[in-house]
């Protein structure tokens, strides 16, 4: 678990008889606050929130119908349509990276309390984009597995954790989107021979070019899937197109 505040440290170790003692903090921006989020980090979560005006592919906030993204792929991607309920920037971006490198998974479940699917999910399941099992080891839980089971309760759809990683490769931050896809190609495979229904929703935690969720819909539509939607919480958007006054 990474270094935290000694404050932080003794809250975990003596949570309950201590928060009489030490007054509780808000989870964005550590200023004291007695609930999940201040006043401050709330409204910075708000403008957060990604517009109606998306690509109606990928789910980019642009109004033109396909976005540089989709267009830079060159050829469609295997999902027909994408969708995150948040930009992947400042406080949302804070309360994922505590979620997944602190070990706070709490954090993502109340994130996702937040959002809304505010668009038709014509999926009949639920399917999780598999993790790297050591990281999911090490974290004691797996981001995509929870936030997909907490989807397929919310839509009373069938969870299917059916994919899974193929080989450990040593996970290099990838910037180049000619090297996202061609480190995702091959990267998933179908755990059974899974009886899959025709249309599936994918669930991830953050959205960055695309090229994972494009290589796991790929797979499934090999094992007899013939739609894919894909929910992530957060997506993540180049500088430029960030709200105003929002950190990257
Ligand atoms: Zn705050
Ligand atoms: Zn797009």
């Amino acid at each position: 678990m990474a270094a935290m505040p000694i404050r932080k440290v003794f809250r975990e170790l003596f949570r309950g008889a201590l928060d009489a003692l030490i007054p509780p903090l808000c989870r964005g921006c550590e200023q004291e606050w007695a609930d999940f989020l201040c006043p401050s980090c709330e409204q910075e979560l708000e403008k957060l929130r990604l517009p109606l005006q998306v690509c109606t592919t990928c789910g980019m906030p642009m109004e033109s119908r396909q976005c540089f993204r989709c267009s830079r792929f060159g050829k469609p991607f295997a999902f027909q349509k994408a969708r995150a309920s948040f930009y992947y920037a400042g406080v949302v971006k804070t309360l994922i990276r505590k979620a997944k490198y602190e070990g706070y998974p709490d954090l993502l479940l109340s994130l996702a309390e937040h959002t809304l699917l505010d668009w038709p999910v014509t999926s009949q399941a639920v399917v999780p984009i598999p993790g790297n099992p050591e990281r999911s080891r090490e974290r004691g839980y797996r981001p995509s597995r929870m936030l997909g089971e907490l989807i397929a309760s919310t839509l009373e759809l069938p969870f299917l954790d059916v994919l899974r990683a193929r080989k450990s490769a040593p996970q290099v931050e990838q910037r180049s989107y000619a090297a996202r896809i061609q480190n995702a190609t091959g990267k998933f495979q179908v755990k059974a021979p899974a009886s899959l229904p025709p249309s599936v929703l994918l669930v991830d935690d953050v959205i960055t070019t695309g090229a994972t969720v494009h290589e796991a819909a790929r797979v499934l539509k090999r094992h007899g899937v013939r739609e894919v939607q894909v929910w992530t919480l957060a997506s993540e958007i180049p500088e430029f197109l960030l709200p105003p006054g929002i950190t990257p």
